[in-house]
């Protein structure tokens, strides 16, 4: 096998899990998904959990929840970098035997004094000549003074960092510990990477990464003797940033993909619009089916400007993917917001037949599933949730008692089907000089607890003339004796 095109892709998505799963590392792990589906790769899941203070196990639980999630199962993995410390080992053997790494003992103290009047940031070299023993410090990769390292980045083009500008870095720790830019390339190498996908934040560390690369396969480094370990290609992928164009953080925008979650974004809408931070259809289209995706995901074609983090138009896609739901799917994915304990009413007041019945209307008016309990509480409630500010404006009209007074002898007369109902409400609104609409409006309150909410005559004939006229009484007993006329 010679170069990439002979190879088929493997690509990793490589998480640090040191925090709740990232809208970005998310995008990052789609772009690696959809390439891998793409062109008949392998996808992988490595958790580079060197840093044993700042990771945590469920951090790492969480990544592979929201990765089920989304339906961006890796076919390899999860690798842990926690388990590969033997690998690394036997790197920094290689590369300390080849003599380009050096030992440092120098404190941050004595750095800064040395170098507070440098032009050139970074480590001014001094352990170089001085032959310490490996166990004496830190060990710094040797960088040439000379020369360039260029990135070759689909995304980017050329990014060439002239070796001056590349301190010697520390490679592994003075207590032994493998830094993540060696765990990184060794891992790429052994995982035989063709293809490094990722946030643009890590770019800057890239050159050191080709260098350490260079020298390991100069030693003769590799997965096994007869795969020549091959520099993937890159791909940094756009930053994303909220609107004010400030990249998206953790303490100012709400960046967990859990949160999304639990907010009741359903997955397929997170991952189409995650597409978009940073890669277009190219008609422009917008609402993708994975298949759609997959078939027109190009690497070539992400572009290198911030994208812009929309929460309003993700919530604007997720009402449309809630819309497009058969109601069978719609019942499947409200299921944890009507179910205990998330749902407002006992579980035995639950009928699912009823809420079958208005399914396809709360499909039409809410954009997150957390929605769905507050549309529809009202049928399972013994009595419903009133919300202050409808009860506050039904309550200041003065026709109200008279409307409430006209339906209760109307409905407690009529034949109870939505047609009548609704013809019987619009002759006692003409009788107070009211249009439908807003004759409903004190009829609504007393009966669902709210001004909005899915149609109104049908919802009454799924209650039942007693439980309306018990209704509302009760709110006609709250207003007091009519107005005089
Ligand atoms: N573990 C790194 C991070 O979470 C990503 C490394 C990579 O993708 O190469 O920032």
């Amino acid at each position: 096998m010679s170069d990439f095109e002979e190879r088929r892709p493997r690509v990793r998505f490589a998480p640090s899990p040191t925090g709740y799963f990232h809208v970005g590392s998310a995008r990052t792990a789609l772009y690696n998904w959809l390439f891998a589906r793409g062109t008949g790769g392998t996808f992988i899941l490595r958790i580079e959990d060197t840093d044993i203070e700042r990771n945590r196990e469920e951090w790492t639980t969480g990544i592979v929840a929201a990765l089920e999630w989304l339906d961006m199962v890796p076919d390899e993995g999860p690798y842990h970098q926690s388990e590969r410390s033997e690998r690394y080992a036997e790197a920094i053997d290689a590369l300390w035997d080849a003599g380009v790494l050096y030992a440092c003992d120098c404190t941050r103290g004595e750095l800064e004094a040395r170098t507070k009047d440098d032009p050139t940031p970074g480590y001014d070299g001094f352990c170089r000549e001085r032959e310490l023993g490996r166990a004496e410090g830190a060990l710094r990769l040797r960088v040439p003074d000379e020369g360039t390292t260029t990135v070759t980045d689909i995304v980017r083009g050329e990014v060439a960092f002239p070796n001056v500008s590349i301190e010697d870095f520390v490679v592994v720790k003075s207590t032994g510990a493998p830094l993540f830019v060696l765990a990184n390339i060794v891992d790429d190498i052994d995982m035989g990477i063709t293809h490094v996908i990722r946030g643009e934040d890590l770019l800057p560390s890239t050159p050191k990464g080709l260098l350490l690369w260079d020298e390991l396969v100069r030693t003769g480094f590799g997965p096994d003797d007869s795969r020549v370990a091959l520099m993937p290609a890159f791909a940094h992928l756009p930053m994303l940033v909220n609107e004010r164009r400030q990249k998206l953080s953790k303490r100012r925008d709400p960046v967990a993909v859990e949160s999304y979650r639990e907010e009741g974004y359903v997955p397929g809408a997170m991952r189409n619009y995650l597409a978009l931070l940073g890669w277009s259809h190219p008609e422009g289209r917008e609402i993708l089916s994975v298949e759609e995706m997959v078939d027109a995901f190009r690497l070539e074609a992400v572009n290198h400007a911030p994208a812009f983090f929309d929460v309003d138009k993700l919530r604007w896609m997720n009402g449309e993917y809630l819309r497009a739901m058969t109601l069978d799917e719609f019942v499947t994915a409200s299921r944890p917001w009507i179910s205990a304990p998330h749902a407002p009413w006992p579980a035995e007041r639950f009928d699912e037949g009823v809420f079958r019945h208005v399914g396809p209307l709360v499909q039409d008016r809410v954009t997150l599933l957390r929605e769905v309990p507050g549309m529809v509480d009202f049928l399972f409630l013994e009595e419903p949730e009133v919300d202050v500010q409808s009860w506050a404006a039904v309550a200041a009209d003065e026709a109200t008692p008279a409307i409430l007074d006209a339906a209760f002898a109307a409905y407690r007369e009529c034949a109870w089907e939505e047609g009548v109902l609704h013809a019987v409400t619009r002759e006692l609104g003409e009788s107070a000089g009211r249009k439908l609409n807003r004759a409903q409006a004190p009829i609504r309150v007393a009966v669902t607890g709210r001004r909005v909410g899915p149609p109104l005559f049908e919802s009454m004939a799924l209650l039942g003339r007693e439980v309306v006229l018990e209704r509302i009484a009760a709110a006609r007993g709250r207003l007091g004796p009519p107005h005089a006329s």
